[in-house]
């Protein structure tokens, strides 16, 4: 398994279950496995969000499978830290073989040939597999568009992943670029400490209804992704009610008439931004909240079929690879699952995902491979 955040975790729980059920002589051998993350730490993405990020859900909608959440006992929903915390215990609890830090370069085919596993090329050594589980979310692939101008501009552009806290941005002139979650809560963030915040969204933003949760959100993907598997017809799922979930802090900024979006510009100026209309602003700091790409790059050495940007997929199966005999990809997105992305939704595409994997696993012993 490459990635040791939630959605690898998740997987990991799974494959406890098949080892500790061999050791009490049910259910076929387990097989062996390791997960491998590149973070020092136990936590994924959690580890790198900024200070004052709350979840869109309270502890008691935020579990994985197996364990709970333990209860928030602060103001809102739960801290970046307080799953960090909890994503440490989680792996202790299930005693996941995670080897960090570790960093996967390249996955190539083994070269017993086709379905004779996989080669994984790392920064501490080679792995041999049968079976591939990505789990390396897209915290490490952060996207920002081309603008013109960009390389005269003499202020500081950052992407949220440069995003820790508000205090180095006292007094600044910060635009934040992005209608979505991180977008509207780091603009809400900053509006104590700088100087001016100028919110840019290409569309205008669209909020949830405040009473959405990541419950609601969870039925919601799942409905959705259901009713396409069934070529019936959908509500369109989480992205026809809206973009961003009213935490809170965002929801105050936004009643207190604070976080109004300007249309995006089209290009910069050495000393800020300007708008085809010849409108222009002078700012000190563009921070990109544009999203993110999921990080398959160690991929590239298979050459693997795409669905537009995604990998291609089983119909049957998201999260098994639509070309590659033993490859699995697990908690992007809605592409590979209903909502596993999220901490609520990633547990039931990992338990189809190990078991397809343990399926594919025993195939190849019983052929000799
Ligand atoms: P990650 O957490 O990114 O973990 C992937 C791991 O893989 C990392 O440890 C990384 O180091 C490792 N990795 C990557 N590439 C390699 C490689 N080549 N070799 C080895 N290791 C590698 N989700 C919720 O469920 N509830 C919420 O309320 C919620 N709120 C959010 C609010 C905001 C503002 C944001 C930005 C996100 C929120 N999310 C929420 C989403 C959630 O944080 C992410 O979707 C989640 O962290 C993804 O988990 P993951 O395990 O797929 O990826």
């Amino acid at each position: 398994m490459i990635g040791g955040g939630q959605a690898g975790l998740a997987a990991g729980f799974y494959l406890h279950r098949l080892t500790r059920d061999a050791a009490r002589g049910r259910g076929g051998p387990a097989p062996s496995y390791a997960i491998l993350d590149a973070n020092t730490q136990p936590g994924g993405a959690w580890q790198h969000y900024w200070d004052t990020l709350e979840l869109f859900s309270p502890a008691a909608y935020s579990s994985l499978p197996g364990y709970r959440m333990p209860p928030w006992t602060g103001a809102g929903n739960p801290s970046a830290e307080h799953v960090v915390s909890y994503l440490r215990t989680y792996e202790d609890r299930y005693e996941l073989p995670v080897h960090r830090p570790v960093t996967v370069h390249a996955v190539e085919d083994h070269p017993a040939g086709p379905d004779g596993g996989y080669l994984t090329r790392t920064d501490r050594g080679t792995w041999e597999s049968t079976v591939i589980i990505n789990a390396t979310g897209s915290w490490r692939r952060p996207f920002v568009p081309r603008l013109p101008g960009a390389e005269e501009f003499t202020g500081t552009q950052l992407h949220t992943t440069g995003y820790r806290s508000r205090t180095p941005f006292t007094g600044q002139r910060v635009v934040v670029v992005g209608g979505g979650n991180s977008g509207a809560q780091i603009a809400a963030d900053l509006l104590p400490a700088a100087k001016s915040v100028t919110w840019v969204t290409r569309r205008s933003p669209r909020y949830l209804p405040d009473e959405v949760d990541g419950r609601a959100l969870f039925a919601l993907a799942t409905e959705h992704v259901q009713a396409v598997g069934r070529g019936e017809p959908s509500s369109g799922g989480v992205g026809s009610l809206g973009d961003i979930v009213a935490v809170p802090p965002v929801r105050a900024a936004r009643d207190a008439g604070r976080l109004e979006a300007a249309p995006m510009f089209t290009g910069f100026t050495p000393t800020g931004i300007r708008w085809d209309d010849g409108r222009t602003l002078e700012v000190d700091t563009v921070l990109w909240c544009t999203g993110f790409r999921p990080d398959l790059g160690h991929l590239r050495p298979l050459g693997l079929s795409m669905d537009g940007t995604t990998p291609a997929t089983d119909r049957d199966l998201p999260t098994r690879s639509g070309d590659r005999a033993g490859m699995f990809f697990l908690g992007y997105g809605d592409w590979c699952g209903p909502a596993s992305a999220t901490l609520i939704g990633v547990g039931a595409p990992a338990r189809a995902t190990v078991t397809a994997a343990t399926e594919h696993l025993t195939h190849t012993l019983e052929n000799g491979r």
